[in-house]
């Protein structure tokens, strides 16, 4: 027993030198790479060929920082194109590990103007002009978004340059750089009132108007594809426009944010000597929405399911997860799921189903 034991002991060792000393071969070592950008390079067409409309979380955190997620961003895929709900920062380098083609991004659209909204956009701009988008890219907003493009534009001016210097204009066509604004005016809370900025393509986009005060306008978004229909709150605090906006939708994206684990950060930043800190953690409770109160929202609009998004604090593992979402035990009627990056909800043309999963 021992002695065979010993024998394989010593075949196991004898397996992992050889593994290792072909895994240093630079022959072996290259066809390991080939096969690495093969799998890559190609963009994943197949996935704007969704029929019906396809929801993925590219950045489900807030400025608070996370190992992993990124900062606020939805992809919404409808007509073999796709759309990009806020810029947060680091959201591009998920849609690009994600392969999404993105020479076929309709337009970006941006529900305010705070940092964790639009940290992206330059990455937006340089990744898709690149790859190929045929027209310049569009970027939806209320008024304000014609001053974040043109700082934008020209923030990534010499970066232009250097791209169509070292590529040519087959690659960085000067004349298709730039994003180009695309304003909408937005009423007060007291006269919300929706209004449709796309309807093409069977693909209608509409906006309306939140409570983020002090930050003026802020809005939140609907789409209608198919039959199925999607909302986003953006940034706010419970507002009845976003109940309105959802009435019966299939999906409401809420953000989220735990204020009795703020209220904790807040105390323990009061007692290390952080008024700083303090001072922020005491005001932003104000301007969110807790998940409880995103449910109960979401349960009078009726929608089939809840995802909570933006979440502040952001939490990084499972137990904080439990933590967050204390109290929700109670919307039992609801189905609602705490959105992670990469979560994919489907939503099949001409049906009623909801279908959550995960684009990896
Ligand atoms: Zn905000
Ligand atoms: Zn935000």
């Amino acid at each position: 027993m021992k002695r065979a034991l010993l024998v394989g002991g010593l075949a196991a060792a004898g397996i992992v030198v050889v593994v290792l000393a072909t895994l240093s071969l630079p022959s072996v070592q290259d066809a390991l790479v080939r096969r690495m950008a093969s799998r890559q390079i190609q963009p994943r067409e197949e996935l704007l060929r969704y029929d019906g409309m396809r929801v993925v979380l590219c950045g489900t955190a807030s400025p608070m920082p996370h190992p992993r997620r990124a900062q606020a961003c939805v992809l919404v895929i409808a007509g073999g194109r796709f759309w990009i709900v806020d810029a947060g920062a680091r959201s591009s380098n998920n849609v690009s590990r994600w392969r999404v083609p993105y020479d076929k991004i309709a337009g970006i659209l941006l529900t305010h103007f705070h940092s964790d909204h639009i940290g992206d956009l330059g990455e937006y701009r340089l990744q898709s002009w690149v790859m190929g988008r045929p027209q310049h890219l569009e970027v939806y907003g209320p008024e304000g978004v014609e001053r974040v493009v043109a700082g934008f534009n020209e923030a990534y001016a010499l970066d232009d340059g250097y791209r169509f210097a070292h590529h040519g204009a087959e690659v960085a066509d000067p004349a298709l750089a730039d994003l180009v604004a695309r304003p909408f005016a937005v009423g007060g809370l007291d006269q919300a009132k929706s209004q449709v900025i796309v309807d093409r393509d069977g693909l209608r986009i509409t906006t309306f108007a939140v409570d983020h005060s002090p930050v003026h306008p802020a809005v939140g978004y609907r789409f209608d594809y198919a039959g199925r229909s999607l909302v986003i709150s953006g940034d706010t605090s419970p507002t009845e426009a976003v109940a309105d906006a959802a009435r019966g939708a299939d999906v409401l994206l809420h953000e989220a944010q735990a204020n009795h684990m703020v209220a904790i950060a807040r105390e323990v930043a009061e007692e290390s000597g952080r008024p700083r800190t303090a001072k922020i953690l005491a005001d932003i409770p104000r301007y969110h929405t807790s998940p409880t109160e995103a449910a109960e929202l979401a349960g009078r609009a009726g929608v089939k399911l809840l995802a909570l998004y933006h979440l502040t604090p952001p939490p990084p593992n499972a137990l904080a997860e439990r933590i967050f979402t204390r109290g929700m035990d109670a919307f039992s009627a609801l189905r609602w799921v705490l959105a992670d990056d990469g979560m994919q909800i489907d939503l099949p043309r001409a049906s009623t189903e909801v279908i959550v999963g995960a684009i990896e």
